[in-house]
């Protein structure tokens, strides 16, 4: 199968220092991956180097066309969405309208969409008016990720979803990112909390101190293997 997402030899740094070395990895169309590392191993550099958002040096295919040289909108509109740390919501706008805002020109797809999203999220659905500010953390955080969806992704970016959220919370959250991931989108879930992490995804992708350290199967990731990647060997 033909890879939906491919990096070759990405680097990117801040500075004079660099964050990501030599990074390679594919992610084909409809696969879930885990993206795994201690905090620094460089995960939110990565997505935010497919995007665009920080300058990198590499060779990054998505959907067989080179995007290295385009900008972030544009990857976005070829289909990458992005959610990332930390909730970015329009706190004074209903929740509607926040998912308005980020969905199709079309008026109709926007509104299937959105009823999409609340399928997703019934709590969402149950707010649709209220500004986003009254939403709880864990319903900001899935409004974000609402969000995300309304551009139809074929891939979805998550960095570290559950940050902040009680441990419910994250269940429901990763939950809502199973049923995404079973929909036919790819994800790539950045986190530091591997359990979770590899509940949902059935692949890993081991990221220390900038470098791919390991790519398999979750079931295959020993204990021992995944101690090294968050403390060191
Ligand atoms: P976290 O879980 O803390 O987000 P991470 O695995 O996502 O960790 P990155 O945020 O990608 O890691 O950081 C990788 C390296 O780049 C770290 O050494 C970090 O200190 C550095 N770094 C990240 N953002 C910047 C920045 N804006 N300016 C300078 N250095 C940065």
């Amino acid at each position: 199968m033909s890879a939906l997402l491919s990096i070759c030899g990405l680097t990117a740094g801040y500075g004079g220092s660099s964050a990501l070395d030599d990074v390679s990895l594919s992610l084909a169309a409809g696969e879930t991956v885990a993206l795994l590392g201690a905090n620094g191993a460089g995960k939110s550099t990565l997505l935010k180097a497919l995007l665009g958002l920080v300058p990198a040096r590499g060779a990054l295919y998505f959907d067989g066309a080179d995007i290295g040289g385009l900008a972030t909108e544009a990857r976005v509109r070829r289909g990458i969405g992005y959610v990332p740390e930390g909730r970015r919501v329009f706190a004074g706008m209903s929740v509607r309208d926040n998912l308005e805002v980020a969905g199709l020109p079309a008026a109709r797809d926007r509104a299937q969409d959105v009823e999409r999203v609340f399928a997703l999220f019934p709590d969402l659905a149950l707010k649709s008016r209220e500004s986003a500010w009254r939403l709880s953390g864990g319903q900001q955080q899935m409004l974000s990720l609402g969000r995300a969806l309304m551009g139809r992704p074929r891939l979805l970016l998550l960095d570290e979803p559950s940050l902040g959220l009680s441990p419910k919370l994250a269940d429901e959250l990763f939950a809502a990112v199973r049923r995404i991931a079973g929909t036919g989108t790819a994800v790539l879930l950045a986190e530091q909390s591997a359990a979770r992490a590899l509940a949902v995804a059935p692949r890993a992708v081991l990221l220390r101190l900038g470098r791919v350290v390991g790519d398999g199967p979750a079931a295959t990731l020993s204990d021992e293997r995944l101690r090294e990647t968050f403390f060191g060997g």
